[in-house]
């Protein structure tokens, strides 16, 4: 059911049905994404991740969301089906050739389509053991904020609450961890396709924008860097990184609002 429309943009609502229908997809993201993280172990080259990830793809007869993706921020076709930013990267990581090292903060992002409809989802993750005891704990932080804040953000996903409640909820704990926010790129409706309308940023007013009604489904996706909020495109034309080095995290998860609360689709 279309709720909001203006020019090409619009906003769907999801029957009950239709959520129950989503459900496989959200399992598969899920189930892809755990095995990606089992299996990123130093020596790990990121393109065994990717291939991974392609395999589970056809066994499963699912559709990749990001091979053919080619949206106007994107220089070419990705080309890849797993996303995997690496320390200094923390968003739309196309995977290269390289070998995983002890102690890489490794953030993966995946998005597929079962029976039509899509999930999305993503989690970090240090790869094998950090030596650096501080650089250990820095990363731990980082990943456990996008990890809190997802949480808040999804117990703010309720019927009635705005979106700006999400984003507020979400920029409290970046902010209270000590991060800048950046709100170029965020959460956003999920349905048919990877990316559609409302846009949910990180960080936002509460008590603003689109109402939450139920059969809104969204993915919800915060992202932090250590100690900047600027990124710039790495010259792959995809990757991006922060603009001084520091390293990023990323969580996200795919979730319906209903009237009995949000379900997580992608839960693992
Ligand atoms: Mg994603």
């Amino acid at each position: 059911m279309i709720w909001w429309k203006r020019e090409s943009k619009m906003i769907e609502l999801r029957t009950p049905k239709e959520i129950e229908q989503m459900r496989p997809a959200g399992r598969f993201v899920a189930d892809v994404l755990m095995a990606c993280r089992e299996a990123a172990k130093p020596g790990v080259n990121l393109l065994e991740l990717d291939a991974l990830a392609h395999k589970m793809i056809k066994d499963a007869g699912a559709t990749s969301c990001y091979i053919d993706y080619h949206p106007s921020f994107g220089a070419m076709p990705f080309g890849k089906v797993i996303c995997t930013s690496v320390n200094d990267a923390v968003l739309h990581g196309l995977p290269f050739d390289y070998v995983l090292k002890p102690g890489d903060l490794l953030s993966v992002d995946f998005a597929a389509a079962v029976d039509g409809w899509v999930s999305d989802s993503a989690l970090s993750v240090i790869v094998g053991e950090q030596p650096d005891a501080a650089r250990r704990a820095a990363d731990q932080k980082l990943i456990r904020t996008t990890e809190e804040a997802l949480e808040v953000g999804i117990k703010a996903a309720v019927v009635g609450n705005k979106i700006g409640d999400i984003s507020a909820a979400i920029a409290t704990i970046g902010h209270a961890a000590g991060y800048a926010i950046n709100t170029d790129f965020g959460g956003h409706g999920v349905g048919r396709t990877m990316h559609g309308e409302p846009h949910v940023p990180n960080n936002g007013r509460p008590g603003r924008g689109f109402t939450l009604r139920p059969g809104l489904v969204l993915a919800i996706e915060p992202w932090f860097l250590e100690t900047t909020a600027e990124i710039y495109t790495d010259d792959d034309g995809w990757t991006l990184r922060s603009q001084d080095g520091s390293r990023g995290a990323h969580s996200e998860h795919t979730i319906a609002i209903t009237t009995d609360g949000p379900i997580i689709l992608t839960a693992r």
